[in-house]
């Protein structure tokens, strides 16, 4: 996802949020049972009627349930998403409490100068609110009782669900549309009807740790990995863009037919979209009955479908993007693994950019600038969560980090931007984030972070950072492998911080516990200096709590230079280096000497700055 944060009344409640905020350090331990990994299935089969005039639906699901889970099950959860967008929800509450509110999800009934932020949530009437409502719901052909609070329904089974076993849960539901608020929703700012993200009843995740049954605060997703099969009765006029591949295209048309082939179109006021999506955790759609349908076919077989607006403003930008889609679909198959599904769609709606099964919204599109980069950022998603299926809610970073850092470095690749390539972006936010107290350790759950900006920094721009960082510490190809194989070995499952941790470790040979540990589960920053330079002696000290492993460069007052490279003895090693690897630095010992062969003239501590220093003007000695 792609996040815009009102900044202004962030920039004006500083100095408030500075006097309370306490950044807690936490440390939860990752446990990860590697060896007995087991993940649950669902099949859903969805048939829902859409009324475009009022933005309600009618559906019908039947989800065959499989419980691989080494436990027996005695309830279930669902997720009904839409509920988050009423009066009083929970989201209405954090939205009207949290100190820096997403600037979509507010309207400024002050003045410029002096803004009153009022939740936009809060002022929906009632044919404006989303709503999820099951009506009726069966285990295994017997009613059974549930009761729904926000966002999450509690079903209390008539029998519980014994490990291996399958359960059919059939359910009647109907749901309406909000007014576009946050992600889905009516007639977004961009004009587009129906971004239909969260539209359904939807099985919340159990896993290793449990029930995952979050409530909807407007952060992020964990879906249960399974099969889809979807038919959409909507108005003739309306083009659906979104997840699975639409199964009888010569009754549908809409761009999507084999122009080879005879054409059958539907007849009646509405067309029946038949989709199907295998081996995904969401379906998303959006509809619009002016919607311009592209294809561009690549040689790699994946079907690129672009939808946007029929709107002169959106043309060059939304036409532009789509060669440096493609170019980037190739970039990340090569560094990362190959894209397995044969279409991938890039739909204008919701209101920014968010990554789904097969798909994304792209909100905008007046500049080409601006849409590329979404667009590679949401791309980058289908390797980092949609096919590495982190929990985003706990670990956000994994996947925001990641597809940062490749949105990143496919830019600099297209557009030959020159950056440094395993530091892919500038580590400027994480320092703002130090100096302001808004460091908070990465265990924390999306929906609790402080504030928004917290989020935002700590899983994006740290989350970045947790990977080109790794790439000094274990080097630049052992990086690029253990890309490669964490995809290989954690695509269409669920990977945790310690499989990534150990992927890197299996790859380099090299212990990366402390790495974990630090950067992301405390908020310990990282600050090495130089104490001493005598002749040809170095003394350098660790003034901050996280230990690294240092690249230093040495110039004599010969001229010369030379690369050293200080390994961290907790590593057991060090990387692949042309440096000359001097002995290792124990983390407890405070302070650690040096001696080389000819007199020094200057010292630098990591001189490309990979490292997240906090403080480089300790960093570099010159002699007087
Ligand atoms: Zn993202």
């Amino acid at each position: 996802m792609y996040l815009l944060i009102q900044s202004s009344k962030f920039d004006k409640t500083m100095k408030k949020i500075l006097t309370f905020v306490i950044v807690l350090a936490s440390s939860i331990a990752f446990s990860q049972n590697n060896a007995s990994y087991w993940q649950q299935h669902v099949d859903y089969t969805m048939d829902v009627d859409v009324n475009v005039e009022n933005y309600q639906y009618k559906g019908t699901q039947t989800l065959v349930y499989t419980n691989n889970s080494p436990d027996e099950l005695q309830q279930v959860f669902y997720h009904l998403y839409y509920n988050a967008f009423q009066p009083g929800s929970e989201m209405d509450e954090r939205l009207k409490s949290i100190v820096d509110p997403d600037s979509r999800m507010i309207t400024n009934i002050g003045t410029s100068d002096n803004p009153i932020w009022e939740s936009r949530i809060a002022k929906l009437k009632p044919n404006e609110i989303g709503y999820l409502n099951v009506l009726l719901l069966k285990q295994n052909g017997k009613p059974v009782k549930f009761f729904t609070e926000g966002t999450v329904m509690n079903v209390a089974l008539n029998k519980s669900i014994q490990p291996g076993e399958k359960v059919t849960f059939e359910m009647t539901f109907e749901g309406q549309l909000p007014v576009h608020i946050r992600r889905a929703g009516r007639n977004n700012r961009d004009g587009v009807a129906l971004s239909m993200a969260q539209w359904y009843p939807k099985m919340a995740e159990y896993d290793f740790e449990g029930w995952h049954a979050n409530p909807y605060i407007g952060r992020e997703f964990y879906g249960v990995w399974g099969n889809f099969d979807v038919t959409i009765h909507i108005d003739r006029n309306y083009t659906i863009g979104g997840t699975g591949y639409l199964q009888n295209p010569q009754e549908i048309g809409h761009g999507y037919e084999d122009p080879s082939k005879k054409l059958n179109i539907m007849k009646g006021e509405k067309l029946s979209w038949h989709f199907v999506a295998p081996n995904v955790h969401d379906f998303a759609w959006a509809a619009d009955p002016k919607y311009v349908h592209d294809i561009r076919k690549t040689a790699n077989g994946t079907d690129l479908h672009f939808f946007y607006k029929k709107i002169p403003k959106y043309k060059k930008a939304w036409k532009e993007v789509q060669q440096y889609t493609e170019k980037a679909l190739n970039y990340f198959n090569e560094q990362i693994g190959p894209y397995p599904y044969k279409q991938y769609s890039v739909i204008q709606g919701g209101d920014g950019g968010m990554e789904y099964a097969m798909c994304t919204f792209i909100a905008r599109g007046e500049t080409p600038k601006s849409v590329r980069g979404t667009v590679f950022h949401e791309l980058a998603h289908s390797w980092f969560h949609q096919l590495l299926a982190n929990n985003e809610s706990k670990h956000s970073w994994m996947d925001e980090g990641f597809a940062s850092y490749f949105s990143g470095l496919v830019s600099n690749e297209i557009f030959n931007e020159g950056i440094n390539k395993p530091l892919a972006g500038n580590y400027d936010l994480y320092y703002y984030a130090v100096e302001n107290g808004l460091n908070e350790p990465l265990t924390t759950h999306a929906d609790r972070f402080d504030t928004n900006t917290a989020f935002v920094i700590g899983s994006y721009t740290k989350g970045r950072m947790f990977i080109s960082q790794l790439n000094y510490i274990i080097g630049e190809k052992n990086v690029e492998k253990t890309i490669k194989k964490y995809f290989n070995d954690f695509k269409f499952k669920h990977p945790t911080p310690n499989d990534l941790k150990r992927t890197a470790e299996k790859v380099s040979g090299l212990q990366l516990d402390w790495y974990l540990n630090e950067w992301i589960e405390t908020t310990h920053t990282i600050d090495y200096a130089i104490a001493k330079v005598k002749d040809n002696s170095i003394t350098l000290v660790r003034v901050g709590q996280m230990p690294m492993p240092l690249d230093i460069t040495v110039t004599y007052i010969d001229g010369t230079t030379e690369d050293f490279n200080i390994p961290l003895r907790m590593m057991r090693g060090s990387k692949p280096t042309t440096a000359i690897v001097l002995e290792n630095w124990p983390w407890a010992n405070p302070s650690y000497t040096f001696n080389t062969t000819k007199i020094v003239q200057s010292v630098a501590i990591d001189p490309l700055e990979f490292m997240a220093d906090i403080d480089k003007s300790n960093n570099y000695f010159m002699r007087k």
